[in-house]
């Protein structure tokens, strides 16, 4: 299943937060070196690449089936966890009728309180109980309307790329 908190990257706007080392872009795409055959994270600290030399990727999975391996200095593959973790909760949290406990949350991903809490404000935004009321809220309005809103509008509310500044939470 396609990720939910994955907008999508054009390559311009890939490679300028691969020279920025943009850490808000971690988890979005994933950089490939041709030449070393190692695929990265976009913030990697290590010595950025010739552009010609790079291919972006959805995923780390992805990548890796092009037979480019992990970096080990970035660590490609811990972001695509957490990815998948924060997907996971955020359907937990979708289906939840009371506020998700933290606990059961962060269970559900594999990761301590802790380390869960700081990658969902992370990557989402906002916090897992901000999370559940904005889900609930819509909802209650649906009802109150008499009729459910498509799709597209449900769409609207993911985090837009581009990073912290353009948060609005
Ligand atoms: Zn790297």
């Amino acid at each position: 299943m396609a990720s939910r908190i994955l907008p999508s990257f054009d390559s311009e706007g890939a490679w300028r937060a691969v020279l920025a080392r943009d850490k808000a872009a971690d988890g979005r795409f994933i950089t490939g070196v041709l030449t070393t055959g190692i695929y990265c994270r976009p913030s990697c600290a290590a010595r950025h690449p010739k552009r010609e030399h790079v291919r972006f990727f959805a995923t780390s999975a992805e990548a890796a089936a092009a037979g480019l391996r992990a970096c080990l200095r970035c660590r490609p593959d811990e972001v695509a966890r957490d990815i998948a973790a924060i997907d996971r909760a955020l359907r937990l949290i979708e289906t939840a009728e009371e506020p998700p406990n933290l606990e059961t949350l962060a269970r559900a991903a594999g990761y301590s309180n802790f380390h869960f809490h700081r990658i969902f404000k992370r990557t989402t935004g906002v916090t897992p109980a901000a999370e559940w009321i904005r889900v609930t809220s819509s909802a209650s309005s649906w009802c109150s309307g008499g009729r459910r809103p498509g799709s597209r509008e449900a769409s609207m509310v993911l985090p837009e790329p581009g990073g912290p500044t353009n948060r609005r939470w």
